[in-house]
């Protein structure tokens, strides 16, 4: 186990498209273990492979519901995932963790349907809302080489983000 560098936003690795991973190998298990660490480490929501400069179809996403859960039991870990259901909207500031200091206000479902596999590569099906969907969305999205700031409404710095809470956040 070990903390891997979470790349930067200028890093040509956060446009490319992800392979499927056919592999549930102990290099694939300590992929993941290591994104486990870095998420936790960073304090965000959600990891996908391609931030640690991996193009594997990989994401870990902290279902941050769970609020009796130790963080390490919030992680999900999620391979080959696919969106399958989406539910209604929510629009909401996002960050991430390649992109510091600044966050978007961008609208996605508020309920979503993920399958995906485990790492001993068996199907299952998990559901998220709020938060969590949200960072289903995100984390899914960075497989494909898209990053939140292309369909941000809008930008804003932390300043920006402590005003827009102190106005009451958008209405849904
Ligand atoms: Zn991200």
């Amino acid at each position: 186990m070990a903390l891997r560098t979470i790349r930067t936003e200028e890093d040509p690795v956060l446009r490319k498209k992800s392979r499927i991973v056919d592999k549930f190998d102990d290099r694939n298990n300590t992929l993941i273990d290591d994104l486990r660490d870095t998420l936790i480490d960073s304090g965000g929501v959600g990891l996908a492979a391609p931030q640690v400069g991996v193009l594997r179809r990989v994401v870990v996403v902290m279902d941050t519901n769970k609020k009796d859960l130790t963080p390490e039991e919030q992680i999900i870990e999620l391979v080959n995932p696919e969106i399958v259901k989406t539910e209604g909207k929510q629009k909401g500031p996002e960050g991430c963790l390649s992109i510091p200091g600044i966050c978007g206000i961008v609208e996605r479902p508020e309920k979503v349907t993920v399958r995906a596999l485990d790492r001993k590569g068996n199907e299952f099906e998990v559901e998220g809302t709020g938060l969590t969907a949200r960072a289903f969305c995100h984390e899914i999205a960075h497989l494909d080489g898209q990053l939140y700031v292309d369909i941000a409404e809008r930008m804003m710095t932390e300043e920006e983000l402590d005003e827009y809470y102190e106005n009451g956040g958008d209405k849904k």
